[in-house]
């Protein structure tokens, strides 16, 4: 059985002009029978709270056993030193290069039955997001989908490689998802 459980809620928030003042990723967890993943574990700010919903989850850092990175800008990566006996996961389109991690080249890459890593490119080159079959199907996004109202209004993410590009990985996650946990802000419902 699959289940999903929201670690943290990440804020992005902005001033008046747009100009980005406080960005910190959602971080999911993923508990399968292959083991338990986290996806995008987010900020140094976010960290008391996902050391928090951990222990209320009775998981300690070392029993996670992947940890997948949706694309690798700061505000989703900064925690991945404690999952220390995590493998890694980042597609190979990313600019950045993370030590250590395993590279996905495919478009659509099963994990584990049930977790498949999908490139939706367009925030970033690498961009992937994390399409869970469980109790629903889910799809945790990342930055292809930065908050809920790029997904209602369908709008790319402000900073992208390729705003067309963005727009069919936005299309992408909607053919499959029931509900769409964002790269910030709370998971909802894509059908309604
Ligand atoms: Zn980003």
């Amino acid at each position: 059985m699959i289940r999903l459980e929201v670690l943290a809620i990440g804020r992005l928030e902005r001033d008046a002009g747009g100009k980005t003042v406080n960005a910190d990723s959602t971080c999911t967890m993923i508990r399968t029978d292959n083991g338990i993943i986290v996806v995008d574990p987010s900020t140094n700010y976010m960290r008391p709270m996902i050391k928090k919903s951990l222990v209320q989850a009775g998981v300690s850092f070392g029993d996670v056993s992947a940890v997948i990175l949706t694309h690798t800008h700061s505000d989703h990566i900064q925690n991945l030193g404690l999952f220390l006996k995590a493998a890694i996961y980042v597609h190979e389109g990313e600019d950045i290069s993370v030590e250590g991690a395993i590279i996905i080249k495919e478009e659509d890459f099963q994990l584990v039955p049930g977790v498949r890593l999908v490139h939706t490119p367009g925030h970033t080159r690498g961009s992937m997001s994390v399409f869970v079959e469980a109790d629903r199907r889910y799809v945790i996004a990342g930055d292809a989908i930065p908050m809920e109202n790029n997904f209602r209004k369908m709008v790319p993410p402000a900073i992208n490689c390729d705003a067309e590009e963005a727009l069919q990985s936005i299309k992408k996650i909607k053919r499959y998802a029931d509900v769409i946990i964002p790269g910030h802000g709370f998971p909802f419902m894509a059908r309604m």
